[in-house]
């Protein structure tokens, strides 16, 4: 066949066969992860589970919602084993090297904050939604920066222009993979926390876990309890 010799083209079918195979047991091997990681409190191989989610996403979200898991726990479920991974690194930035980025879907829609292509959208901490105080925690602890962002691009540009060395991002569970995934590529360490109620307007986070997490690692004795005000 075409000069081909029968040999090479058996070897061919048998490598792709195996190939498959091997998704296979690997697509198999990530869905018996995330099952078993979705009822433990500390996760059983973290970084394993990860690689074969990442690289497997699509069969292993079908399968799992075949088995009755709704594709936002799946999705919960790998932000949380990202996160715990990346939690010591995060944590051992200083404050002054950290941005925070919040989504603008969090905002009271009555928000008086004006925009600005260089700082987004520029929150004068009204006290109508809960990123004022974000705001405000964000300037105690000494982040280098704090931002509602804008539009898909904002993120990429001022990690660009400013250089952060580690980035916390509040976000959907899909803009907050792709952010986390884009930061990795980038190098730094993100940590994320996901919205509770997703949507245009109205959305809803957990306010004291978003704190939580821009303190870790921060030296709090000087810092103002927290506080959300709306
Ligand atoms: S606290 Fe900030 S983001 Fe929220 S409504 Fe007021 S100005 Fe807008």
């Amino acid at each position: 066949m075409f000069g081909i010799p029968e040999s090479l083209v058996l070897l061919m079918g048998q490598v792709f066969v195996g190939l498959i195979g091997l998704s296979f047991i690997l697509t198999l091997l990530g869905v018996g992860l995330i099952l078993i990681n979705a009822y433990r409190d500390r996760f059983f191989l973290p970084r394993a589970t990860l690689v074969l989610f990442t690289s497997f996403r699509y069969p292993i979200k079908a399968i799992l919602r075949m088995v009755g898991m709704p594709g936002t726990t799946i999705d919960r479920l790998s932000l949380d084993i990202r996160n715990t991974i990346q939690r010591p690194f995060f944590s051992t930035v200083p404050p002054e090297k950290r941005m925070a980025f919040f989504p603008q879907c969090l905002r009271d829609l009555k928000c008086p904050a004006r925009t600005s292509p260089e700082y987004g959208i520029m929150c004068s901490k009204c006290g109508k939604c809960v990123i004022g105080s974000f705001k405000k925690k964000g300037e105690d602890l000494g982040y280098m920066g704090v931002y509602i962002v804008p539009g898909s691009s904002f993120i990429k540009r001022i990690v660009k222009r400013d250089g952060p060395s580690a980035v916390l991002g509040i976000a959907c569970t899909a803009d907050a993979t792709a952010g986390m995934e884009m930061l990795e590529a980038y190098g730094l360490p993100a940590h994320s926390v996901y919205l509770l109620k997703e949507g245009c307007v109205n959305t809803v986070v957990d306010a004291d876990r978003v704190l939580e997490i821009m303190e870790l690692g921060c030296e709090t004795e000087d810092v103002p309890p927290s506080g959300v005000a709306a």
